[in-house]
C-alpha cells in the first residue's frame, strides 16, 4: 500500500527532458548552456528520489515543475557564481587574513588592469629587443625606496622564507632562538618551513630568553646562517630577553655566517600605528644580508614576498631553480610596482594606499563616519534594531602587533526580534556580505575598516538582514 503510494509519487516527477521546459530553465539554458542546467536537473531530481523513498512526506507542492526549476536554478547557480566575492569588512581589523589583508590602491588597481589587458614587456628588453628579466621591473624601484642593495619579490613571504632557506642553508645548519619558532596561522610554522627547505633547524636558548652565549654555543661546522623572525602576532611579556638583528650580525661576522631577518610584516611607512613595529630600514642598518617581508600586510599592496639584502646574496636567489616556481606574475608586478612607487611621496601613501590610511585615521576623523551610519542605519531599520554609537578599539590583525589597539568609533547593534548572531549569519548572506563582531550581545560596526563608498551598501545589507522572511 505504502508502496503504491510511494510510486505514485515517484511518477509524478517529471523527466528531465519535461523539466527543461519550464520557462525558468530555457531562460538558464540559453544564459549557461544545456549542459550545466540538464546535469543541474538530474541533481535535483536524484535528490527528490531519495527524500521521497525516504518515506517522508513530501508535500505535493514541492514536486511542481516550476518549483523543481527553481531548485535547479540555484543548483547551476552555484556553479557559476564566482565563490570569491567583495565583502564589507566591519570588524575593526584593518589587515584581516581572513577577508583578503590589503586593499589595494586606486593606482594599483589601475596598474593592474592595464598590463591584464594587454600584452607587455614582463620579460622583453625594448633597448635591447631582446629576452628581459621580469626581476628588472621591480628590483629599482624597491631598492630606491629602502637603499637596499638589491631585491627580488616573488609569490608571498613564506616563499621567500623558503627560497632564502633553500638557497642558503639546504642540507646545512640554521641557528634559530626558540621564543621566534613561530606560527602564522594557516599552517605557516617556521620550523616546517626550514623542514622543508631541507635546513636543518638549531634552536638556542628558551622561549621567554635567548642570549648571544645561546647562539654562539649553537654554532658548528655546518652553519649556514643566523635567523631572526619577528614575532609579529605575539608578545613575550614580562621576563624576556631577545637578541637584536644588530648583535646577531656582529656575531654572524665574527664567524663568517650570514644574518636573515624575517621581518614578517614589513612596515615601510612611518605611522604612530606602526612605532613599535620593527621597520624595513632599521633592518638594513642591522646589517642583516637577507630581509623578507610581506608585500600585502602593512605595506598595503598585493600578496608578494619581497626580499632586499647584500647584491650577491639576492642574485643567488634570483638564479636559483626555485625561484622560477615561486615567481609572480605580471599582475602582482604590476600592482607592487604601483604601490610602491605611491611610497616616493610619503604623505601620498598614507593618503592613497587605504591600509596606511585606516591604520592612521585618528578616532576624531572616524566619529563623523560612525555618526552618519548610525543616522542611516536609524532611518531604514526604525524600531527592527536599537543602534547606539560607541568608542571601541579596532586592531592592526595579520599577525601585526598584537597588542595594539586603535581608538575607533563603532555603531553597536541590537536587534528586536531576531538574536544577534542570527542577525550576523544573515548579514553573511547579503549582497555583499557584512562581517562585524559580536560584543556584549551587540553586533559591532567598526567603521575604521568600512570603505567610504561602502556605508551606503552597509545600511542596505543591514537592512536586507532584518527585513528578511517578513515580506
Ligand atoms: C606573515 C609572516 C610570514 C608569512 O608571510 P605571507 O606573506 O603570509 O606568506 C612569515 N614570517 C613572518 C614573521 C610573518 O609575520
Amino acid at each position: 500500500m505504502a508502496d503504491n503510494k510511494l510510486s505514485g509519487t515517484l511518477r509524478r516527477l517529471p523527466s528531465v527532458e519535461v523539466l527543461l521546459q519550464e520557462p525558468a530553465l530555457v531562460a538558464e539554458i540559453e544564459r549557461h548552456g544545456h549542459r550545466l542546467v540538464a546535469d543541474s536537473s538530474r541533481k535535483v531530481l536524484e535528490k527528490m528520489r531519495r527524500r521521497i523513498k525516504s518515506g517522508v512526506p513530501v508535500p505535493s507542492a514541492d514536486l511542481e515543475p516550476a518549483r523543481l526549476a527553481a531548485l535547479v536554478k540555484e543548483e547551476a547557480t552555484g556553479v557559476y557564481k564566482p565563490t570569491l566575492q567583495p565583502l564589507i569588512n566591519a570588524t575593526g581589523v584593518v589587515v584581516h587574513t581572513n577577508l583578503g589583508r590589503s586593499v589595494l590602491a586606486a593606482e594599483a588597481i589601475k596598474a593592474v588592469d592595464e598590463v591584464a589587458a594587454s600584452y607587455s614587456n614582463l620579460e622583453y628588453n625594448l633597448t635591447a629587443g631582446s629576452r628581459g628579466s621580469r626581476h628588472d621591473h621591480i628590483t629599482g624601484i624597491i631598492t630606491a625606496l629602502t637603499g637596499a642593495e638589491n631585491a627580488l619579490v616573488v609569490n608571498n613571504n613564506a616563499a621567500a622564507v623558503l627560497l632564502a632557506l633553500t638557497t642558503f642553508a639546504g642540507g646545512r645548519e640554521v641557528v634559530v632562538s626558540r621564543g621566534e619558532l613561530i606560527e602564522i596561522g594557516g599552517s605557516f610554522r617556521i620550523p616546517d618551513i626550514m623542514a622543508a627547505s631541507g635546513a636543518r633547524l638549531v634552536e638556542v636558548g628558551t622561549t621567554n630568553k635567548t642570549r648571544l652565549a645561546d647562539y654562539e654555543k649553537g654554532i658548528s661546522a655546518s652553519t649556514s646562517m643566523l635567523l631572526h623572525v619577528h614575532s609579529s602576532n605575539y608578545k613575550v611579556v614580562g621576563f624576556t630577553a631577545g637578541v637584536a638583528v644588530r648583535e646577531l650580525v656582529k656575531l654572524g661576522r665574527k664567524h663568517n655566517l650570514m644574518v636573515m631577518d624575517d621581518l614578517g610584516s614589513g612596515a615601510l611607512a612611518d605611522l604612530p600605528a606602526l612605532a613599535d613595529e620593527p621597520s624595513v630600514f632599521e633592518s638594513l642598518a642591522s646589517g642583516a644580508n637577507i630581509i623578507t617581508f610581506s608585500g600585502d600586510k602593512l605595506l598595503g599592496g598585493p600578496q608578494a614576498g619581497i626580499v632586499i639584502g647584500d647584491s650577491e646574496a639576492v642574485d643567488l636567489m634570483k638564479a636559483h631553480p626555485m625561484a622560477r616556481a615561486l615567481r609572480v606574475d605580471k599582475m602582482t608586478l604590476a600592482a607592487l610596482q604601483a604601490t610602491l612607487a605611491l611610497y616616493l611621496k610619503p604623505d601620498e601613501a598614507v593618503a592613497r594606499i587605504p591600509t596606511l590610511r585606516m591604520l592612521s585615521g585618528p578616532a576624531a576623523d572616524l566619529k563623523p563616519r560612525a555618526e552618519q551610519l548610525a543616522a542611516g542605519l536609524k532611518e531604514a531599520l526604525g524600531a527592527a534594531a536599537s543602534t547606539s554609537l560607541q568608542q571601541a578599539a579596532s586592531r592592526v590583525g595579520g599577525g601585526a602587533l598584537p597588542l595594539l589597539e586603535l581608538d575607533s568609533w563603532v555603531c553597536a547593534l541590537s536587534p528586536a526580534s531576531i538574536s544577534v548572531d542570527e542577525l550576523a549569519a544573515r548579514l553573511r548572506k547579503t549582497t555583499p556580505p557584512v562581517i562585524g563582531r559580536i560584543h556584549g550581545g551587540r553586533l559591532l560596526l567598526d567603521v575604521r575598516t568600512i570603505l567610504p563608498e561602502q556605508l551606503n551598501e552597509t545600511v542596505i545589507a543591514l537592512k536586507q538582514a532584518l527585513n528578511q522572511g517578513q515580506a
